[in-house]
């Protein structure tokens, strides 16, 4: 790792840097040609020679690579990861304090100076997530520094980087012992069976954990919960656990009906007693329309972007209409649970959906709660587009 590539910086990007910005985009780089091999340490330089940072290639979405470091005297070496895993560890002490919760994020890319990877971990097993061929070339030097600080009975990892930026299949398996799946994590006192060898996802999205905590200790009793998008139905089993009356369970994925009746069973809730339902909820919506059905809240999570037989659902284009549907079948002072990932665009755009959809469909509301990623989730204020997640809570006025 000692031999690094010197490349410049555009002179009208140079300020960005120097001000801790950490994603290295093409645009910014005055000879994209010489950034042959992933994995490239650079040495990030003013047009007059004068270091900038020191970072490598990378190459994610639409960046090259991430800056990992401001510091000049500051090799990319086995001791820096070392370093930055453990500050990275520390940081979320209190959670692993914490044995109500055992499923957190321990590493959160750039916002923890590791622009690249992130680091989760359920109960004694890490789980490595690369998103480019470049920050895997570092495998060795993490997984050692994860050997040294950490107490762990195993490893896993998620190469996120094939070539249309996804999942590439593969044992995950990486050091330590293997463990048996389906694992049962805590959070904040409930279960979730995670798989961390079986594909890109594991069963729960821990961004989402203060959220799901809200919905069960102060807006589910006795209510009727509709939850889109629902994957293994996370909202819905803390929903229950909170006292909600009834629940229903919508996702188009097939895999989502096993995955949410193990959810609830590990709970020890009766699956039979909720709704679970395998299809569109477009489809849906209109189906609760016509019945005249109503809930008292109404949870939508969609990904960003999504294709269906007879929708495509893009965040940056259709939320507002999402949000229509579900005003359409939320009863009076109901509740709407809105949350996206897409970072394209940021809360107070987010919020002027909401102002929009209720306009248009000429109904009142009110901001309850708003959310964004938790602590463990670590952010920097350099890469605000780092902070994706938006939730807000909203009631329906009567
Ligand atoms: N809310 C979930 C995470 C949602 S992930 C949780 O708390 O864990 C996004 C989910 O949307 C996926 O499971 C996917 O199958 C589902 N999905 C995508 N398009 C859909 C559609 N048109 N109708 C129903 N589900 C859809």
């Amino acid at each position: 790792m000692s031999n690094e590539l010197s490349v410049q910086v555009h002179s009208k990007h140079k300020k960005k840097f120097e001000n801790g910005y950490p994603l290295i985009f093409k645009e910014a780089i005055l000879d994209t040609n010489r950034l042959k091999e992933e994995g490239t340490i650079l040495r990030l330089e003013d047009e007059q020679g004068h270091f900038i940072g020191r970072g490598y290639f990378g190459r994610q979405n639409k960046g090259y690579g991430w800056v990992l470091t401001q510091n000049e005297n500051e090799s990319i070496d086995q001791e820096f990861f070392v370093k930055r895993i453990q500050k990275a560890l520390h940081y979320r002490t209190s959670f692993f304090e914490d044995s109500n919760t055992t499923a957190f994020r321990v590493v959160n890319g750039e916002g923890d100076h590791l622009g690249g990877l992130t680091i989760d971990y359920f109960d004694g097993y890490y789980l490595i997530n690369w998103y480019s061929e470049g920050v895997y070339s570092f495998k060795n030097e993490v997984v050692e520094a994860l050997k040294r600080l950490a107490d762990f009975k195993g490893i896993y990892e998620k190469k996120r980087f094939d070539a249309k930026g996804q999942y590439v299949e593969d044992d995950d398996f990486v050091a330590g012992e293997r463990g048996e799946f389906p694992l049962i994590v805590k959070e904040n006192g409930v279960k979730f069976a995670v798989y961390l060898n079986e594909g890109a996802m594991v069963g729960v999205f821990l961004d989402q954990r203060p959220v799901r905590k809200l919905i069960r200790d102060q807006y589910a009793r006795g209510k009727t919960v509709l939850n889109t998008f629902s994957y293994t139905g996370a909202f819905s089993v803390f929903a229950v656990e909170g006292g909600a009356t009834m629940t229903t369970s919508v996702d188009l994925a097939n895999r989502s009906l096993n995955k949410t009746i193990e959810q609830f069973s590990v709970n020890g809730i009766d699956y039979e007693e909720q709704n679970i339902l395998v299809m569109d909820v477009f489809k849906y919506f209109k189906y609760a329309v016509k019945k005249n059905l109503l809930f008292d809240m109404v949870i939508l999570d969609p990904p960003s972007f999504a294709r269906s037989k007879k929708h495509t659902f893009s965040a940056a284009k259709d939320y507002k209409d999402l949000l229509k549907d579900a005003i359409s079948v939320t009863a009076d002072n109901g509740i709407i649970v809105a949350s996206t990932n897409f970072s394209g665009y940021d809360m107070k755009k987010f919020k002027g959906f909401v102002d929009q959809a209720f306009k248009e469909t000429n109904g009142k509301y009110q901001l309850l709660e708003d959310f964004t990623l938790p602590e463990d989730f670590r952010t920097i204020k350099e890469f605000r587009e780092g902070n994706y997640l938006k939730v807000v809570f909203i009631k329906k006025v009567k």
